[in-house]
């Protein structure tokens, strides 16, 4: 019989209430036969717990017998029982999992494919050299592909590692942006698409890790260029503004006027492997994993990602970073 319970225990377990029996509240077999052997042994015991009302919640049940005095002298022998929510380690868990079970299934897809092509290379297309450049031309694709995975998910996970470290020199963003749309100029041409850079001609000093930086521009730029194509031009912008709770930010807009995208997709595009469309994405080479390095090294950098999009009429892809108080010299 409960005799006792705070605030929090009322909050995890919603069911208990004083002066009526725990066994009833939490029907589970397995914390009743906990509760019966604590009490009979007069040992501590451990349960799990399950609740699925209004969401899944799993809590960990720890029982221990405590003798409490009383008036008379006497001793009653009492159970504390103490809920620990073990939700977000367990979602954490799932997450892993599912991350896992993700990489592997897009390592296993290029593969597939490389092997087939091996087979038909070492079997029926052997004497047939048409048909051995077109399939090498494939098996190349594909090895690019595998490649450019495992390059994404170890920058993810060397961008995580030092999550917590703010990056400590100061750069000039305006020559990183240059060098990176530079840098796709031949893709921008192979698209037909013009790249238009409005910078500042002045320098635009921030705290950051020039490669993270770098890796950060290239994605968003290169997106626009694959997925805003049709729109025919991108246009990469700077600006100074106040963040949400008013500090002064630096922005850099990269702003496509393809398809955009719809509204329901926008929070998603940053998880790991969210695709819109999963077989586009992998036409262009794409591993969905270069928004969510986006987002990781804007985190590190204590910054933030905004996305806006009107459908048929582009996407705007902004990356915030915190502006540094006195400027300082590279
Ligand atoms: P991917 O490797 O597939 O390009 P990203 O994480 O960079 O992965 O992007 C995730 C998805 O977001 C893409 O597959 C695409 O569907 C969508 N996306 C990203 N940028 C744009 C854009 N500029 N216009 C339209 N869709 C975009």
């Amino acid at each position: 019989r409960v005799i006792h319970l705070n605030a929090a225990a009322a909050q995890l377990a919603p069911a208990l209430r004083k002066n009526e029996l725990a066994q009833f509240a939490l029907r589970s077999p397995e914390i009743i036969t906990a509760l019966r052997e604590a009490i009979a042994t007069t040992e501590p015991r451990r349960a799990t717990y399950l609740d699925h009302v209004p969401v899944d919640r799993w809590m960990e049940l720890v029982i221990t017998p405590v003798p409490v005095p009383t008036l008379f002298g006497g001793t009653d022998k009492c159970m504390l029982m103490t809920f620990h929510d073990l939700t977000p380690l367990r979602r954490v868990e799932e997450m892993r999992a599912d991350f896992v079970a993700n990489a592997s299934h897009e390592l296993r897809t290029p593969l597939a494919a490389l092997s087939g092509f091996i087979d038909t290379l070492q079997g029926p297309a052997r004497d047939d050299p048409r048909a051995r450049e077109r399939f090498l031309g494939i098996m190349h694709t594909q090895a690019t592909r595998m490649a450019r995975l495992i390059d994404d998910l170890l920058s993810l996970s060397r961008v995580e590692l030092s999550a917590h470290v703010r990056p400590d020199t100061c750069v000039d963003l305006i020559p990183i942006i240059r060098q990176v749309a530079d840098g796709l100029e031949p893709l921008a041409r192979e698209r037909q698409v013009v790249i238009e850079i409005q910078l500042p001609e002045t320098p635009v000093m921030i705290a950051g890790d020039r490669e993270e930086l770098l890796r950060l521009f290239e994605n968003l730029i290169e997106n626009a260029l694959k997925y805003g194509a049709s729109g025919g031009r991108v246009i990469v912008s700077l600006k100074e503004a106040a963040s949400g709770e008013g500090a002064p930010e630096i922005r850099v807009l990269v702003r496509d006027f393809g398809p955009g995208i719809a509204p329901e997709h926008l929070p998603r595009l940053t998880e790991r492997f969210y695709r819109v469309d999963v077989g586009d994405s992998r036409l262009q080479g794409g591993t969905g994993l270069g928004l969510s390095l986006v987002k990781h090294i804007l985190n590190r950098h204590r910054g933030r990602l905004l996305i806006e999009s009107v459908p048929k009429n582009g996407a705007t892809f902004t990356a915030c970073f915190p502006q540094v108080k006195t400027p300082v010299a590279a």
